[in-house]
Parts: structure tokens; C-alpha cells; sequence
């Protein structure tokens, strides 16, 4: 017989977010490198040219318009992801009078 699971609950459950649609604003959000898609190609994902996305660094992530760029705050430290909206709608909800 094994060991039966038990139920966690995470110690960090809440996180801030900003919805991102254009470079500036947010300031994790860099630029696309010029080792990134051809500016001109239509993201599969948004259907937008990838000169309207950024580079999310900490997450090694492409950002369309209309993504979400979450802090979590981890046991190390906060961490920066980038979050598709259906997906963030379905994971988080807003804390009325968060910080
Ligand atoms: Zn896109």
C-alpha cells in the first residue's frame, strides 16, 4: 500500500498584474531582439504582426496584445509570467481594495 495523498494549499496566493497591449507599459516588458521573429510575421497566437509584441525576459516568453504580465511572489523571490487573458480570467480574480 502506498502513501495517500494530502491536500496543500499554496502559501502565496495572491499576485499583481497588469494587462499589456503596447511597449511602455509596463516596464518588464522589453522589445523583441533581433534574434526574435521577423517584425513583419503574423503572430499563430493573436493574429497581429509580432512588431506590436514584446519579450518578457523573466519568463523567456513572447507577449502579445491583451496579455497579462503576472508577479507571483515565490518562496525566492517574486517572478514575472506572462499569461494569456482567458487563462488569467480562469486562474486569478480581483481583491477588491488590493494594494
Ligand atoms: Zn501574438
Amino acid at each position: 500500500m502506498g502513501r495517500r495523498m494530502k491536500t496543500y494549499v499554496r502559501r502565496y496566493t495572491t499576485v499583481r498584474a497588469v494587462r499589456w497591449y503596447k511597449l511602455g507599459d509596463c516596464p518588464e516588458i522589453e522589445p523583441l531582439g533581433p534574434d526574435g521573429p521577423d517584425p513583419d510575421e503574423v503572430c499563430a497566437w493573436c493574429s497581429r504582426p509580432y512588431n506590436d509584441h514584446g519579450w518578457c525576459k523573466d519568463d523567456h516568453d513572447t507577449v502579445c496584445p491583451g496579455d497579462w504580465i503576472v508577479e507571483e511572489k515565490g518562496a525566492d523571490g517574486p517572478r514575472i509570467r506572462v499569461m494569456g487573458d482567458g487563462l488569467f480570467r480562469r486562474t486569478f480574480k480581483p481583491v477588491e481594495d488590493g494594494e
